[in-house]
């Protein structure tokens, strides 16, 4: 049996962090891939879905061109070149990476599985590694709605696959994966409608935020359904149709597509783990101290698998802080201040907490907002939906969690990812000379606003 020192299962995102660290270290390595090299992000997630965000802003501003005295006519969608383009970018990209791996490792195509805590099997083949590294992500969840099994639906993979545009594509789901979609066919021309179980979209972020979503892409004619209940699907000649309580109301909307975003799996369930005491949490993610070990002393976990992060970035910084670690640092996971953005236009993006945790803390905290309209930047280019919020600690007087949800608010977000992690107090950002005119060049002055929470 081949003998590695370090096996990595599964080439998500954190693998072009981790591996020419440890090819620099002389260390001989196996990677085992069953689907497309890569990963997640790079083949059915941030990448396609970016270069399809990319294409329908184009398609926006073509129409919307006219407030601007911009005349543009008749603006087409040509979906397979939408699609011909999106392809190549992730086709390169994984293609690319492949070669790569294929040249600096072991490369192994095919499903991994424990045989032992230090034995995978690929196939018939067995590898021995010294320590391995799961790193198997996640898959889109399939929920349990009666009807759901009898027809035929579309997930974040399948509906890259399509070859024409949706009529009416139906999204069940309310979070950044729904939106997102929602947004891209919305701008392609589809009808689209959105049914989501809770009473606001974007859940996780505050109530002003999620009504502002809601504004943004009803303005854009996506038809949306919050506070419902699904009581069934069915599907004949081309349409599918959704049966729901909307607010206690039997409703039913019919379309010509349905698309799936309600969450996701780890890909946990056939790796063999029961076999070698890797403990899970009830939903299979698998459990990691702060240092990304799991239960068995040679294993980790790094990336989505981990329930620790749910985003390429947070999947980096996995295998950021298993490099320092193993170079004698001590980064933790606890230390890594949450991030994240939603790509729909405009974009919506947070550091740290919402207003609504704010609220739940027993320090004094300060808030000040400060919506786009107000913003000379947002104006000027006609983006006025959304606002900036701060959210202050009083007696540091540092922050503690800041959202951009406007024009830039995709970048604009990393800086204050920066001031949080160097401890930078809202007066010293307030001394900082900002270039003008920018978005961002506002923020000091937003903190002239800044007033108790309530
Ligand atoms: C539509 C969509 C859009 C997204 N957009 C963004 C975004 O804009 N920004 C962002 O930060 N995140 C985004 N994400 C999330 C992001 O893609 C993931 O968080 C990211 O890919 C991290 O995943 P990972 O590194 O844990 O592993 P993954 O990227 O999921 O890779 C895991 C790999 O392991 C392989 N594998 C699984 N089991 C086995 C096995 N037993 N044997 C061999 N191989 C195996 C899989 O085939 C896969 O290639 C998006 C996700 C989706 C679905």
């Amino acid at each position: 049996m081949e003998k590695y020192d370090y096996i990595l299962i599964g080439t998500g995102q954190a693998t072009g962090t981790i591996l020419p660290e440890l090819l620099q270290m002389k260390k001989k390595v196996a990677v085992v891939e069953e689907d497309r090299v890569g990963g997640l992000c790079v083949n059915y997630g941030c990448t396609p879905t970016k270069s399809l965000v990319a294409a329908a802003l184009k398609a926006h501003h073509s129409r919307t061109g006219m407030e601007f005295g911009v005349e543009t006519e008749n603006v087409k969608i040509n979906f397979p070149k939408v699609m011909e383009r999106v392809n190549s970018i992730r086709n390169s990209n994984s293609t690319g990476f492949e070669n790569w791996l294929k040249k600096t490792t072991d490369f192994f195509s095919g499903h991994g599985k424990f045989q032992s805590d230090h034995v995978v099997t690929i196939g018939d083949t067995q590898i021995y590694g010294e320590t391995i590294l799961i790193h198997t992500g996640t898959s889109s969840m399939v929920p349990n709605l009666p009807g759901l099994e009898k027809i035929n639906y579309l997930d974040n993979r399948s509906i890259l696959e399509l070859k024409s545009l949706p009529e009416h594509l139906i999204v069940i789901g309310g979070s950044y994966i729904a939106l997102e979609f929602a947004q891209i066919f919305r701008r392609f021309g589809s009808k689209v409608s959105i049914i989501q179980r809770s009473n606001h979209l974007v859940t996780k972020e505050d109530e002003d935020i999620a009504e502002i979503t809601e504004t943004v892409l009803k303005d854009e004619g996506i038809e949306i359904y919050c506070g419902t209940k699904i009581t069934g699907f069915s599907e004949s000649h081309g349409s599918v149709s959704v049966k729901f309580d909307h607010h206690d109301n039997p409703t039913e909307v019919s379309g010509t597509h349905l698309l799936i975003a309600l969450g996701r799996k780890p890909n946990s369930e056939n790796l063999g783990l029961e076999n070698i005491g890797v403990e899970t949490d009830k939903r299979g993610f698998i459990t990691v101290d702060d240092n990304l070990k799991t239960t068995v002393e040679n294993i980790y976990a790094l990336g989505d698998i981990n329930g620790r992060g749910a985003f390429t970035h947070t999947s980096v910084n996995d295998g950021q802080i298993f490099i320092n670690n193993l170079k004698g640092g001590d980064w933790k996971i606890s230390d890594r201040i949450p991030i994240h953005a939603m790509f729909i236009d405009p974009p919506l993006a947070r550091v740290g907490i919402t207003e609504k945790d704010a609220k739940k803390l027993e320090q004094k905290v300060l808030i000040a907002t400060r919506p786009m309209a107000r913003i000379s930047r947002a104006y000027e280019k006609g983006e006025t939906y959304g606002l900036i919020k701060l959210i202050i600690d009083e007696q540091s007087e540092m922050i503690l969690g800041a959202t951009v949800f406007g024009v830039g608010g995709d970048e604009i977000i990393n800086l204050l990812a920066v001031c949080i992690q160097n401890n930078l107090t809202y007066k010293q950002i307030q001394r900082t000379v900002f270039a003008h005119p920018t978005v961002s060049e506002l923020i000091p002055w937003i903190f002239d606003d800044l007033k108790p929470i309530s």
